[in-house]
């Protein structure tokens, strides 16, 4: 008989006792596909009919979404494409919890509408003491929007030409500004700006004096840029991006800069992203004069960026609960990484795979301090294994290196070397 003609019908296949325990987890959709999927493997004869329930069962997704977990061993702590920051166990928990109904904007004493994300906004001026007040966005660049709005609307934002960022992907700080209908008035030129450009700019038409953080570049040479202590002598509102969203100096990172000290420094208000060095969540982070930022919660256009609960739920666990992962990639000991690599290529290699064990160079990525190289260990395996390693399960991101494929462990935890060695060895094998 035809082999086609005995493939089963999907109903049937749905029927499956496994498929249908499935359906409650995953929705009937994604289970359909999985089966539509065996059944066209089927009739191109790749299995045999009575195998389409167990194939079917065999490729379900792990979970509803698309979006797939995957090991990060790019020696990129804060690679955006992977999704920036991954979230700690603690904060991952919180947002789980939350998921659900939450007294996100409820006092459950009293029984009446409490200020939405307090317990976050308590922990994020808990965490930077010179913040007098705070406020939470979906994102950086929205909190630059919101910002630029409630305080520069129609009046004009003075900026330096040296810190007209484009950050990545096309997006550029001084489109996004003017994109509020608040107009630039650029100072100084690329490489140098003096305070006195600052002081013949601002005057009536002055909304505010605005600082952005060069995070992703460097200049170096014949150089000048006036800081933020400086600039609070000139009677606006300073407002800093700081991008990273380092809340306090971080010994590793020298240059990068931190919200406390740059409050302290003077500036009104501070900006930064919560999903960088940080190590939480996407979201933007507004903190500083109580006035300022008042006006900007107030804003009609922060309901159209406000965060979800979920979100406020792992942010303030970020802030109150263990050391983010984001940190513990940036102090990992190299040794302790040399350690790890070696072991992890030791293995390897009894299994019959070219692997050896290198010195490698990590860096933080889109999420700050630019130029700054971090000494870490990294195994290296024959080109050919980048594919497979990507399209496995869990997928494995390395770099090319060399005609080399390098998986570098800075940004993998200690724990999850074991799901290296299995995934390289299927992928070798
Ligand atoms: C990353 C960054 C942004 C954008 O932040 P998002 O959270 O991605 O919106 C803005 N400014 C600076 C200086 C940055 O580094």
């Amino acid at each position: 008989m035809d082999q086609r003609r005995r493939v089963p019908r999907t109903d049937a296949v749905l029927a499956d006792p496994r498929l249908v325990a499935a359906e409650g987890r995953l929705g009937r959709a994604v289970v359909k596909e999985a089966v539509v999927r065996a059944q066209s493997r089927a009739r191109q004869g790749g299995i045999e009919p009575e195998q389409v329930a167990d194939a079917a069962v065999e490729g379900l997704p792990p979970y509803a979404a698309s979006l797939r977990p995957v090991l990060n061993l790019t020696g990129v702590i804060v690679h955006t494409n992977l999704g920036r920051a991954p979230l700690s166990r603690a904060a991952a928990e919180a947002a789980t919890a939350a998921a659900g109904y939450t007294d996100v904007e409820f006092d459950l004493v009293t029984g009446v509408r409490a200020r939405r994300g307090r317990g976050a906004l308590d922990a994020l001026a808990t965490a930077v003491s010179g913040a007098q007040d705070a406020h939470v966005v979906n994102n950086n660049a929205a909190a630059l929007v919101l910002v630029a709005t409630a305080l520069a609307s129609g009046r004009e934002i003075v900026v330096s030409r040296g810190e007209l960022v484009e950050i990545g992907d096309g997006f550029r700080i001084p489109d996004l500004l003017v994109s509020t209908g608040a107009r630039l008035r650029e100072v100084g030129t690329t490489n140098r700006t003096a305070y006195d450009d600052y002081e013949r700019a601002v005057g009536p038409e002055t909304g505010f004096v605005l600082k952005v953080h060069p995070s992703n570049f460097r200049v170096e040479g014949f150089t000048g840029s006036v800081g933020i202590e400086r600039l609070t002598g000139l009677g606006v509102p300073v407002v800093a991006d700081i991008g990273s969203g380092l809340l306090t100096r971080e010994r590793l990172l020298p240059d990068e800069p931190d919200a406390a000290s740059t409050l302290a420094a003077g500036a009104d208000l501070v900006t930064a992203s919560a999903d960088k060095l940080l190590g939480g969540p996407q979201a933007g982070l507004l903190l500083g004069r109580r006035d300022l930022v008042e006006r900007c919660r107030r804003h009609p256009l922060a309901r159209a960026l406000r965060v979800g609960k979920t979100t406020l739920a792992a942010l303030e666990a970020t802030l109150r609960g263990p050391e983010p992962p984001v940190l513990g990639a940036l102090r990992a000991e190299p040794d302790t990484l040399h350690v790890r690599a070696r072991a992890l290529a030791a293995e390897l290699s009894l299994a019959g795979i070219d692997a050896v064990a290198v010195p490698s160079l990590a860096t933080v990525g889109g999420g700050g301090a630019p130029g700054v190289t971090l000494p870490s260990a990294a195994v290296s395996l024959p080109e050919r294994l980048a594919v497979p390693l990507r399209t496995g399960e869990p997928p494995v991101v390395g770099r090319i290196e060399a005609g080399r494929l390098l998986l570098d462990l800075r940004a993998l935890p200690r724990e999850r070397d074991g799901e290296v060695a299995r995934a390289v060895l299927k992928a070798g094998g």
